[in-house]
Parts: structure tokens; sequence; C-alpha cells
């Protein structure tokens, strides 16, 4: 069977489609028009107008970093190494002192987390014994230069500009969505106290008088006769 042979002549481009000229003012249309449907409907815009305007984030965005503080202002942690342990972006680093305190036995002399290399799993704050480590909604991490990425303690403590009206509030947290002491209403914003007890023994082992002095040796027994 012989092939069939179609032949097509191509027309030739006209000098408005050389120059692109009717797909230009097509898209100058669809812009034209997005920008007059817009304007007469700004509230519905999807468009946030950061940062005068800031998206409402879930309560367990997991943001900057936070150590909590006790009602002394002492920090939480006592150095136990967990949160290091369970980071898997290898960014803690904390290195332990002795509390005065003896119920806290140890507290972190060094608290540094490197939020270039943290991956925000809130593993960190999962692993805590002690709800130490908490995160906040704060997402602007940006950085000028490697060293000002490392948060040392001054920086992770928690102020009162994390939580107040314009601060970023709080994020992922122990408990967040399913404490059974938040659903009964008991959850404290501010963190969970140090149980009353462990607190009390704290102060008790510190008021403590100090051992009394040895006992001079009795000196030795005559011999009879
Ligand atoms: S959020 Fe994850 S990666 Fe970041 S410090 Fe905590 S455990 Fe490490
Ligand atoms: S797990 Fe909690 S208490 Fe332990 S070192 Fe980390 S922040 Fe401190």
């Amino acid at each position: 069977m012989a092939a069939r042979v179609v032949t097509l002549t191509r027309s030739e481009p006209t000098i408005l489609e050389r120059l692109y000229l009717p797909e230009i003012f097509k898209g100058l249309a669809r812009t034209l028009g997005h920008l007059l449907k817009n304007l007469g409907n700004m509230k519905g815009l999807p468009t946030i107008q950061f940062p005068e305007m800031r998206r409402k984030y879930s309560e367990r965005f997991r943001g900057r970093h936070i150590l909590k503080t006790r009602e002394d202002g002492s920090l939480r942690c006592v150095a136990c190494y967990m949160c290091e342990t369970a980071c898997p972006a290898d960014c803690i680093k904390i290195e332990a002192g002795e509390h005065p305190v003896l119920a806290y036995e140890k507290y972190p002399t060094v608290f540094e987390i490197d939020l270039l290399r943290c991956v925000m799993c809130g593993y960190c704050v999962d692993a805590c014994p002690k709800d130490a480590i908490w995160m906040t909604k704060d997402y602007e991490l940006s950085f000028f230069d490697r060293k000002s990425a490392i948060l040392g303690i001054p920086e992770l403590t928690e102020k009162p500009s994390d939580t107040d009206a314009a601060g970023p509030g709080y994020g992922y947290r122990p408990y967040e969505g399913e404490s059974p002491m938040k659903k009964a209403g008991q959850f404290e914003p501010s963190g969970i106290p140090l149980l009353p007890a462990l607190q009390e023994r704290g102060l008790a082992i510190n008021r403590m008088p100090p051992p009394p002095p040895p006992r001079p040796a009795a000196p030795p027994a005559a011999k009879a006769g």
C-alpha cells in the first residue's frame, strides 16, 4: 500500500507575533484583571502583608527554643543530657555544674543550640524530664554569621517578650494538646511548677545544720595494779 503523503504549509508569523506583542498584552490584561478584582476585595486577599500582618500558627509550631525557669529565676534544666542525646542533628551542647541546691544536683554551665543545624523536630522537648525546654512560634531565624546562630543560655532563657502580646508565644511544648493536666484545667502557661515535695526536700537539705565536729579521742584507760 502506498504511503499517504500530507504536505503542511507553515504560515509565516506576523510582525506582531515576532515581537510577542499579543502574548505580552494578554499577560498584562490578566494581571490588570487580578489587580482590579483584588482592589475591590482587599480583606479577602490571601496575601499576608508581612511584617505588619502575621499568619496565625498552630500551638504546636516548632520555632526557636526557650529554657524555662523556676519561680526563683534559676533554670529548670538539670543538665541531664537527655535532650542532647535525643537530638538527631547533634546541635545541642551542654556542660554540667553542681547546683547549690542539692535536690537539683546539677545545672547547665553551658547550654547551646546551633540553630543552623537544628531541624526543628522537637525531640529535645519530648526528651526533657523536667519540662525545661520548650519551643516558641518564633520563625524569624536569620543570621548574618554562624556564630550568632548558636544560642547560649542568655539568648535561650525565657523572656517576657517571648509571650507578651507582640511576642511569638509558646509553640511546641510538653503535653501540648494531650496533657491530662491541661484537660483538667491545671496547666499553667508559665510551665508546670517543680513538685512542692521536691522543692521542700531541696530546701530542707540546704537547711540541715552542719554535721557536729568529731569527738576528741578518749584518753587510754590506766592499767590496774
Ligand atoms: S528541635 Fe530537634 S534538631 Fe533541634 S535541638 Fe531539638 S532535638 Fe535537636
Ligand atoms: S533534657 Fe531537659 S533537663 Fe535534661 S539537659 Fe536537656 S533541657 Fe536540661
